[in-house]
């Protein structure tokens, strides 16, 4: 079974079975938002669109392109609600409900 990763998100047709297994099996939930980070161009418009104020830039850390990207502060803060990736110009924030 290929596990998804950013590389190959949107491509992965076996993704649903991957979160049944991962449940079934006991294995770690994977990040529920999670930010691609080569196509993040630190914009910052996730960050204010975060209901619970967990989506943060980088202030060390930047991508190939140069760009302080974003990230989740708190995972398990999360509600998955979305606001983050609907926000997103560059489809750069994958939810995992
Ligand atoms: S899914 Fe909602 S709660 Fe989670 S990081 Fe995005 S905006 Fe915040
Ligand atoms: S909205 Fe998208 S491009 Fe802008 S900082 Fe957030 S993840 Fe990066």
């Amino acid at each position: 079974m290929r596990v998804p990763t950013q590389e190959n998100h949107g491509k992965n047709a076996e993704y649903p079975l991957y979160i049944i297994y991962s449940y079934a099996k006991g294995v770690k939930r994977m990040a529920k938002m999670t930010v691609i980070t080569e196509r993040c161009k630190g914009c910052g418009l996730c960050t204010a669109a975060c209901p619970k104020k967990i989506v943060a830039l980088q202030k060390e850390k930047r991508n190939k392109k140069g760009y302080f990207y974003a990230e989740c502060t708190d995972q398990d803060a999360c509600i998955s609600c979305a606001m983050c990736a609907t926000m997103c110009p560059d489809c750069a924030i994958v939810i995992e409900k």
